[in-house]
């Protein structure tokens, strides 16, 4: 879904795509629970995340909302006076307090929301999270390692919350269904302050496999 490609009669089954070199980070798009989950020092790193993205002076795109550790994120960066975006379905506005100041995109559904939240990004953080975000953060990172975005991506793993899941990735390629060159350690950060740098950095794996060598 990712990179406008769109396949028509006339168009060659074969696109190129061009990604400009990563500049610097004017907006963020963060991923994370919508429940603030069972550790109270979750929430405290993901709202100390918001105000360090303010001070940044980052924009912060998000899926709209002041629960869980997407809204106590947002609260954090609305608080420190950043400009907060809310990309949110229809379904879900209806039932959502947001942020003092936050921008509000409403959108038809969710795949919607996940291709405009991708689209004002050039960086993507995954704070601890459910199902949702890990759907999001598996689809950057797919489409990551197909070469369709050159976007930074950083696994904030406050608390270690990340370790049982990069596991699991270790299992894929350990049964070849991933390639070993992918590594996500360089992408992982336990620590709040580490994040954004991390993104300035360019933080990302090298897709070997399917982008010509430079
Ligand atoms: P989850 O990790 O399952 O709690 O899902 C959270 C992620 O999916 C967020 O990054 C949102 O973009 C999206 N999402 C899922 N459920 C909601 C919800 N109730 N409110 C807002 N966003 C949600």
């Amino acid at each position: 879904m990712f990179g406008h490609s769109q396949e028509t009669e006339t168009s060659p089954v074969v696109e190129e795509i061009f990604y400009p070199a990563q500049q610097r980070i004017k907006t963020v798009c963060v991923f994370g629970g919508a429940r603030p989950g069972r550790d109270a020092s979750l929430v405290a790193a993901a709202d100390m995340l918001g105000e360090l993205i303010a001070a940044a002076g980052i924009r912060l795109v998000y899926g709209g909302g002041c629960d869980g550790l997407m809204g106590a994120v947002a609260t954090g960066a609305a608080r420190g006076g950043a400009h907060v975006i809310a990309i949110t379905p229809r379904f879900l506005l209806e039932t959502m307090s947001m942020p003092d100041g936050c921008q509000t995109i409403m959108v038809p559904d969710m795949s919607i929301r996940k291709q405009l939240m991708f689209d004002h990004a050039d960086a993507f953080i995954a704070l601890p999270g459910g199902i949702g975000t890990i759907e999001e953060l598996s689809e950057v990172l797919t489409h990551r390692k197909l070469a369709r975005h050159a976007k930074p991506i950083v696994l904030a793993s406050f608390g270690g919350f990340w370790t049982p899941w990069l596991a699991m990735l270790d299992h894929l390629a350990e049964q070849e269904f991933m390639s070993a060159d992918i590594s996500l350690a360089q992408l992982v950060t336990d620590c709040p302050r580490q994040v954004l740098p991390m993104l300035q950095r360019g933080a990302s794996f090298r897709t070997r496999d399917y982008m010509p060598a430079a």
